[in-house]
């Protein structure tokens, strides 16, 4: 076919996908990350690292005795980042208080209760009148932070995935991985992996690499499947090493660097989170939990309106029958 005959059988619908870019990143983007795990695991150092801002500069760290008086607290935090002209409004959700009680059975409770609110939200939103404008706060990913401590999981985390793991994404993540040599790290992800087998667990898990992906994206994929549980390392602070300013720890024998990926699995996390996997991971979201919150509500208000009409039926017999009686 000559390059005229091209023209003319060219409709344009071919600029859709340039229509759908410009128009998204015009709105630009929103996601809503939550971290879940003890006090003192890193979280929102993690936080900080992974997005390069301070998001918790208001923080008020407790002491022991005000940590037991607490519940757990949700907090939220939002920063818009916006890079080469795109923008981000990342909303970060904390558990402050998660774990730090003496009996913990109402910590996963809260955080499972935070999640289903805003589906109830969203459902609200999604049958009100202006939809247009709906503030979507569904919860998009859950990184939860294991102790490297421990051996394996905790019950505390076999118990608070197992709630949480129909609600949301759970991206398990091993917390502080400086402090484990390279063997420790091994056998403590084969470990945790055995453990979500045995228990049950159901995690994120990544999509398919599609067929027509190059060779490097594939290798790139596998390698980020092979990483979980991510291992990960968080520091606030960027240090001067050989003349290049990075974000490491410093220790009396040496220095962490946190985007070295023969130190940890922090680039790993990092590209899934940000670069790969946000779409689909927002996708999960919707098309899966929030699916399935959804049709659980549709079936038990049915279930509601089925015995209030039952319940109705009877109660107009039973004053039929008694209005009879009365005018026998
Ligand atoms: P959170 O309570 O879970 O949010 O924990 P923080 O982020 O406040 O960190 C608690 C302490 O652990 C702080 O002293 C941090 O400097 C330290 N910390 C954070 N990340 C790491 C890490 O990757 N490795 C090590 N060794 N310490 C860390």
């Amino acid at each position: 076919m000559g390059n005229s005959d091209q023209d003319r059988e060219y409709v344009g619908f071919a600029t859709l996908p340039n229509q759908v870019h410009r128009k998204s990143v015009k709105k630009g983007f929103e996601f809503t990350l939550m971290v879940v795990g003890e006090s003192g695991l890193g979280k929102s150092t993690l936080v900080n690292s992974l997005f390069l801002t301070d998001l918790y500069k208001d923080r008020k760290v407790l002491n022991a005795e005000e940590r037991l008086a607490q519940t757990v607290g949700i907090t939220k935090n939002t920063v818009c980042i916006e890079e080469k002209g795109v923008k981000l409004k990342l909303n970060v959700v904390d558990t402050q208080g998660y774990g730090d009680t003496i009996n913990n059975t109402d910590s996963y409770k809260c955080v499972s209760d935070y999640i289903d609110r805003q589906f109830e939200q969203y459902r609200r939103d999604e049958i009100g009148l202006d939809r247009k404008n709906i503030q979507d706060n569904r919860v998009h990913c859950c990184l939860y932070f294991i102790s490297p401590f421990g051996h394996g999981l905790q019950p505390l985390d076999v118990e608070c995935m197992r709630a949480l793991q129909d609600k949301v994404n759970i991206i398990p993540v091993v917390a502080k991985s400086d402090g484990l040599t390279y063997d420790e790290v091994k056998k403590k992800k084969s470990r945790i992996l055995s453990e979500i087998d045995k228990y049950r667990l159901k995690i994120y898990q990544f999509p398919d690499c599609d067929s027509d992906e190059d060779e490097e994206f594939r290798r790139q994929d596998m390698e980020l499947k092979r990483s979980v549980p991510f291992a990960v390392i968080g520091s606030n602070m960027v240090v001067d090493v050989n003349g290049r300013r990075i974000r490491a720890r410093l220790y009396p024998w040496g220095v962490v660097e946190v985007e070295n990926p023969y130190h940890s699995d922090f680039v790993h996390l990092r590209n899934m989170l940000v670069r790969t996997h946000m779409q689909d991971l927002k996708d999960m979201t919707h098309d899966t939990h929030y699916e399935s919150y959804r049709a659980q509500w549709l079936c038990k208000s049915q279930c509601t309106d089925v015995v209030g009409r039952h319940m109705r039926k009877r109660f107009v017999l039973v004053l039929m029958i008694l209005v009879k009686k009365i005018v026998d």
